[in-house]
C-alpha cells in the first residue's frame, strides 16, 4: 500500500494512523478543525480546560488500555467515577441504587414497587418499549421519557431501542456497574462490596492529550497531519475511490481511504443516494465559576424539562489541574439540531443556563460565574429513529463496492460508541489492512461488532 488518505482526526482515525505508520506505511490524515481530537478535543482559556462534555477513558479490553497508558506515558491519573443525576428536585446517584427508589416521592416508590410486580413485557422495536420492559412505567414516565424527549428532541416511541441499549452503556460507562432492570438493580445493590469503577484521565491539557501525542507519533514516522483541511470533494469510478479534494484545492489520490467523517456527508460527496441519517449536535457552555465545586460528581445528568441543560461536567473532578486553585470549570451541554434557532443565536440561552446553574445548586448566585464560553460541536449524536437500520444497510451494501474504502470511527459508521471502540476499531483496521497487504485481500468494511 503506497498512499493511505484518512478523512478525520479523531481517535479512530489518528489509531488507526499511528499503527499504519509505525509498519512504515504512508498515511496523510486530513482533519476539518484546526486541531485534531475530533469529538474528544479539548478546549484552554486561560488556566481552564474543558473537553466536550465529560471525557475520561475506561476500557475492559487490555490491549487498548496498554494502547492509551502507552501514549499518556506518566501523563494520567486513575480516578474512581462519581457520577450523578437529578430529578425530583434532588440529586441521587448515577447509576440509580436501590436507596434511590426510597428517596422519591412514596406515592412513586409504590408504583415502582406495583411495576416489578406486575411486568407486562411490551414486543415493540422502540426505546419506550424497551425501557418500559427493563425497568417498569413509572421510571419511564417520570424520569427516562422526560430526559429522552429533552435530549433527542425525539418521541421516545419512535426511537429505536438501540438508542436504549447503547445509551445506557455508555452512560454507565462500567459493564460491572451496569444495572438494566429493575431486578439487576437490586441485586447490584445487594453485592456486598460495591463495584469501584477506575477512569483514566491526562493531567496536562484534558483529554486532547491523546490525540496530540498520536498526531506528533505520526509525523515523526513520516506521516503527514493537515489542520483546517476539510474534505470538499470525491470522486470515485463504481469500484475506486480515485481523488479526493480539500477544501483549499488540495487534490489527493489515496490508494486507499479511509474514512471516520459523518457517513452521510460520504454519501453526499459521491453523489449516491443520500441516506436518512441524522446526527444531534450540542452547545458546550463553558463556565468559569469562582470557588470550590459544590457537589463530588464528575458529571450529572437532569432530567427535569424545566432545566434547560442535560448534562453537566466538573473536569476539576476529573484532574484539579484543569481550573486554578479556588476556581471551578463548569460545562453545561445543551443539544440541539445545527441551524435551528438556539444553535444560531447561543448567546440568547446564556442568562437561563447562569439561572438553572443558581436553580439546582451549581453556584450560589449568578455572579458567581466571571466567564461563559460558548463552543458549538456538530455530529455529536447519531440519531436512532425506529428504522434507522434500512436507510444505514442500504448505503453500506452501495458502498461495499467501492474497493478501497474502508468506513471506521463514531460518525464514519453511525456508532454510538466511546473512544475505547474507536480506539479499539482503529487498531483492528489497522491489522487488517497490514494483513490483507501480506494476504492480498482488502477490508471493506470495518467496525465493531455493535449490532451483532
Ligand atoms: C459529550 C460526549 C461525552 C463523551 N464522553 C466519553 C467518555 O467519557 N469516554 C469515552 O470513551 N468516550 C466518550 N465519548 C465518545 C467519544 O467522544 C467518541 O467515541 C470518540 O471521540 C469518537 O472518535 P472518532 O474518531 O470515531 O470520531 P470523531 O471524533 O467524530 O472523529 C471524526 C473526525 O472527522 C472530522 N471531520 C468531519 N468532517 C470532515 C471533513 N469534511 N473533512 C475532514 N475531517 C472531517 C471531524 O472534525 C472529527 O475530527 C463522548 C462523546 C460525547 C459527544
Amino acid at each position: 500500500m503506497e498512499n493511505i488518505v484518512i478523512v478525520g482526526g479523531g481517535v479512530a482515525g489518528l489509531t488507526a494512523g499511528y499503527h499504519l505508520s509505525q509498519k512504515g506505511i504512508k498515511v496523510t490524515v486530513v482533519e476539518k478543525e484546526d486541531r485534531p481530537g475530533g469529538l474528544a478535543r479539548s478546549f484552554g482559556y486561560g488556566d481552564f480546560i474543558f473537553d466536550v462534555g465529560p471525557h475520561r477513558f475506561h476500557t475492559d479490553d487490555q490491549k487498548v488500555l496498554r494502547f492509551i497508558k502507552m501514549v499518556l506515558g506518566p501523563d494520567s491519573v486513575s480516578i474512581p467515577r462519581s457520577s450523578g443525576v437529578y430529578f425530583f428536585g434532588r440529586y441521587h446517584e448515577w447509576p440509580l441504587r436501590l436507596s434511590t427508589l426510597f428517596k422519591l416521592p412514596p406515592s412513586l416508590t409504590f408504583r415502582v414497587a406495583k411495576d416489578l410486580v406486575h411486568r407486562r413485557r411490551r414486543t415493540g422495536s422502540s426505546f419506550e418499549d424497551y425501557i418500559i420492559n427493563m425497568y417498569g412505567q413509572t421510571l419511564y414516565d417520570s424520569f427516562f421519557k422526560i430526559y429522552t424527549e429533552k435530549f433527542l428532541k425525539h418521541n421516545p416511541a419512535k426511537i429505536h431501542s438501540d438508542w436504549a441499549k447503547a445509551g445506557i452503556d455508555r452512560a454507565v460507562i462500567d459493564k460491572k456497574m451496569q444495572a438494566n432492570t429493575l431486578f439487576s438493580l437490586i441485586r447490584k445493590t445487594l453485592l456486598p462490596k460495591p463495584v469501584e469503577t477506575e477512569f483514566i484521565y491526562p493531567t496536562s491539557g484534558g483529554i486532547q492529550l491523546f490525540s496530540d501525542r498520536l498526531a506528533a507519533e505520526i509525523e515523526k514516522n513520516g506521516g503527514e497531519i493537515r489542520l483546517k483541511a476539510g474534505v470538499a470533494e470525491v470522486a470515485a469510478g463504481k469500484k475506486k475511490v480515485e481523488e479526493v479534494t480539500l477544501a483549499d484545492g488540495t487534490k489527493l489520490n489515496p490508494d486507499l481511504l479511509i474514512w471516520t467523517a459523518p457517513i452521510d456527508l460520504l454519501c453526499r460527496l459521491l453523489e449516491v443516494e443520500e441516506p436518512r441519517l441524522s446526527y444531534l449536535s450540542a452547545l458546550l457552555y463553558n463556565a468559569e465559576v469562582k470557588g470550590e465545586p459544590t457537589m463530588p460528581y464528575q458529571w450529572c445528568y437532569y432530567g427535569q424539562e424545566d432545566i434547560v441543560f442535560n448534562r453537566i461536567s466538573i473536569p476539576r473532578n476529573f484532574y484539579k489541574g484543569t481550573a486554578p486553585e479556588g476556581k471551578t470549570g463548569i460545562n453545561l451541554e445543551v443539544t440541539c439540531r445545527e441551524g435551528d434557532l438556539v444553535w444560531n443565536d447561543p448567546e440568547k440561552l446564556s442568562s437561563v443556563v447562569i439561572e438553572d446553574m443558581r436553580r439546582v445548586g451549581l453556584i450560589p448566585s449568578p455572579d458567581a460565574v466571571k466567564a461563559l464560553h460558548i463552543e458549538k460541536a456538530v455530529n455529536v449524536y447519531p440519531i436512532y429513529e425506529l428504522d434507522y437500520l434500512y436507510p444505514l444497510q442500504r448505503i453500506l451494501n452501495h458502498l461495499s463496492y467501492i474497493g478501497n474504502l474502508l468506513l471506521l470511527g463514531r460518525t464514519g459508521t453511525f456508532w454510538y460508541n466511546n473512544m475505547d471502540h474507536s480506539i479499539a476499531a482503529g487498531m483492528d483496521a489497522a491489522e487488517d489492512i497490514v494483513s490483507s497487504q501480506r494476504q492480498g485481500i482488502h477490508p471493506l468494511y470495518h467496525r465493531n461488532d455493535f449490532w451483532a
